[in-house]
C-alpha cells in the first residue's frame, strides 16, 4: 500500500511540519488560567483547521455551563458512512499546556519556541512550553494524518478515526466526563482508544505503554479536644491527635509492606510468569534509578515478593502525601494541637475499584478511632486503572507499526502513573487504550525548558503513519 509514500512525504515535508509545530507552540494555551482563554480557543481552532485540511469533519464543542464555561473540545470524525477498513480508532490528546512558572528558570521565553541543535545535553530539539506535553505528541499524529490525506486523498488513509482534543487535561479534565457522557453515541462507535502522551524506554527505544494505574485519594482529620492544650498540664492525660494519628497511620502496612486495609487486594490481577520474564528482559536498572535520586542500593524496598518494576507496574500502593498538625513555626512551643490530618493516596491496578478502595480505607480508620476522638473524612476522587490486552488486534497493529517505522521492536511497558481519561473511557464506554508515546524522561514536562527532540517527533509521526496500513490489514474481531 502507500505507507512508504507517506513516510517519504513526512521526510520531504519536515521543514513545514516543524514550522507548523512552532506556530502551534507560540499560542500560550494555558487552560487553567482564565486570562489565557482567548489563547486556548485559538489553539483549539488551530488544531481544528489542521484536521479540516486533512479531510476530517471537525466541530469545536463548548464545555461546562453558561455560568462556568470550560475550554472547548475539538471533535473530529471521518466523513461519510462507509468505505473504511480496520478498527475504528478514537485518538485522544490535549492542546492545553501547564503554566510556565517559575519563568525566570527558562533559558528562552516559553512561548517563543527555540530550535536547538544536538549537544552534550540532548538531541536536536524544540524548546517551549507544551513541546512534549502534549502538542508535540499530538502533532506527530496530525502530521501523519496530513501525510495520508496528501498522498492518497483519503482522510485517515482509509481508517476511521474519531479525534478528541481537550483543553483541560492539565487542570483535571473537569468537564470531560460530562462530555463523554453527552457524546456516548459518537464515542462508543470506536473500537479502541489511542493516546500519545507517554514516554519511551529511553533514547531510540520506542515503547507501547499497555497499562496505567488508577488512583484513590482521601484526607483524614483526627479531632481531639476542642482547643489546643498546654502539654505540661495535659500531656499524658488526654489523647494527643498527632500522637494518635501517627500511631494509626503506622498500621497501614504489615511486616511485608503489604497494605493492611481489608479487601484492599481484591481484584488485583496476578502477574503471569511470561509478563515477569518479559519485564525482566527490559533490563531496567533499579539501582541506577535510586542513584539518580540520591539513594543507595539498599533503598530498593517495597512489597515483599515483587521486584522494583513489578511493584511500579503491577502492584497497588498506599502513600501518605502530607501530614498537617501542631506547631511548625521556628523554635519550640509545647502545645498539644486539637487536631491533626493526613492526605493519603492509593495507586491502583486492574481490577481494583477506586471508590471501593476509598470507602474501605475510611472504614479502616473508623475501626481504629482513638478513645475520645472523632474523624472527619474527605474523598478527593480518583480514577480507574486501565490495562489493554497485549494480544488485542489494535495493540498488535501498533507494535508492527512502530517496528516498521522505527526499525526496532517497541518495548512493551506499563506506567506506574495514572492517566484518568483511559480509566474514564474504560468504565463509561468500555474502550481499551493503547499509549503510543515518544517522550523522553529528560523532556522536562511541566518544568522550565520543556523540550521535544526531533528524533522522537520523527519516530512518532512515522509510527502513526505506519499504523494506518497495519490497522487496514488487521481484522477487528
Ligand atoms: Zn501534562
Amino acid at each position: 500500500m502507500s505507507t512508504q509514500q507517506v513516510l517519504d512525504w513526512l521526510t520531504e515535508n519536515e521543514t513545514q511540519s516543524i514550522e507548523r509545530f512552532i506556530q502551534w507552540l507560540k499560542i500560550p494555551s494555558i487552560g487553567t488560567d482564565p486570562k489565557h482563554d482567548p489563547d486556548t480557543a485559538k489553539a483549539a481552532q488551530w488544531a481544528a483547521d489542521h484536521l479540516k485540511e486533512s479531510g476530517f469533519s471537525v466541530e469545536l464543542k463548548s464545555t461546562g455551563t453558561k455560568d462556568n464555561p470550560g475550554q472547548p473540545i475539538v471533535l473530529a470524525t471521518s466523513p461519510g458512512d462507509d468505505d473504511y477498513t480496520g478498527p475504528h480508532v478514537l485518538f485522544y490528546g490535549h492542546y492545553d499546556v501547564q503554566p510556565v512558572d517559575p519563568v525566570e528558570l527558562w533559558d528562552s521565553p516559553p512561548f517563543e519556541p527555540t530550535h536547538l541543535p544536538a549537544d552534550d545535553h540532548a538531541g536536536e530539539r524544540i524548546v517551549a512550553r507544551g513541546a512534549c506535553d502534549d502538542k508535540g505528541q499530538v502533532l506527530m499524529f496530525l502530521e501523519a494524518m496530513r501525510g495520508w490525506h496528501q498522498t492518497t486523498g483519503k482522510p485517515g488513509g482509509g481508517v476511521r478515526y474519531t479525534i478528541l482534543l481537550e483543553g483541560e487535561e492539565e487542570s483535571g479534565s473537569v468537564n470531560l466526563e460530562q462530555f463523554v457522557d453527552d457524546h456516548k453515541d459518537t464515542l462508543s462507535k470506536a473500537d479502541v482508544c489511542l493516546i500519545s502522551d507517554t514516554g519511551m524506554l529511553g533514547r531510540g527505544k520506542p515503547a507501547i505503554t499497555y497499562g496505567v494505574r488508577g488512583l484513590a485519594y482521601i484526607e483524614v482529620t483526627l479531632i481531639g479536644p476542642d482547643q489546643d492544650l498546654h502539654s505540661g498540664l495535659w500531656g499524658g492525660k488526654v489523647p494527643n491527635p498527632i500522637n494518635e494519628l501517627t500511631k494509626v497511620l503506622a498500621q497501614l502496612w504489615d511486616q511485608d509492606r503489604r497494605v493492611t486495609i481489608p479487601n484492599f487486594y481484591d481484584g488485583v490481577r496476578e502477574l503471569t510468569a511470561a509478563e515477569r520474564q518479559a519485564w525482566q528482559e527490559l533490563g531496567v536498572d533499579p539501582v541506577a534509578a535510586l542513584k539518580g535520586i540520591g539513594l543507595p542500593p539498599e533503598a530498593n524496598i517495597g512489597e515483599k515478593g515483587f521486584n522494583s518494576i513489578e511493584r511500579e507496574w503491577a502492584r497497588p500502593t498506599c502513600d501518605i502525601n502530607g501530614i498537617i498538625g501542631g506547631y511548625t513555626g521556628p523554635g519550640a512551643k509545647t502545645v498539644i494541637a486539637s487536631k491533626a490530618s493526613a492526605k493519603l493516596s492509593f495507586r491502583l491496578v486492574d481490577d481494583q475499584d477506586s471508590e471501593k478502595i476509598a470507602a474501605a480505607a475510611i472504614q479502616w480508620f473508623k475501626d481504629r478511632t482513638p478513645p475520645g476522638c472523632t474523624w472527619e473524612f474527605e474523598n478527593h476522587g480518583g480514577g480507574a486503572p486501565a490495562t489493554c490486552a497485549t494480544e488485542s488486534t489494535p495493540l498488535q497493529a501498533a507494535f508492527r507499526a512502530i517496528e516498521r517505522a522505527c526499525g526496532i521492536k517497541p518495548a512493551m511497558i506499563k506506567s506506574g502513573g495514572s492517566i484518568p481519561v483511559a480509566g474514564l473511557l474504560k468504565t463509561t464506554i468500555g474502550l481499551e487504550t493503547i499509549f503510543m508515546g515518544f517522550g523522553l524522561e529528560d523532556d522536562r514536562v511541566h518544568s522550565p525548558n520543556e523540550k521535544f527532540e526531533l528524533d522522537c517527533f520523527r519516530m512518532g509521526a512515522k509510527s502513526h503513519a505506519a499504523l494506518v496500513e497495519e490497522l487496514t490489514n488487521s481484522t477487528s474481531d
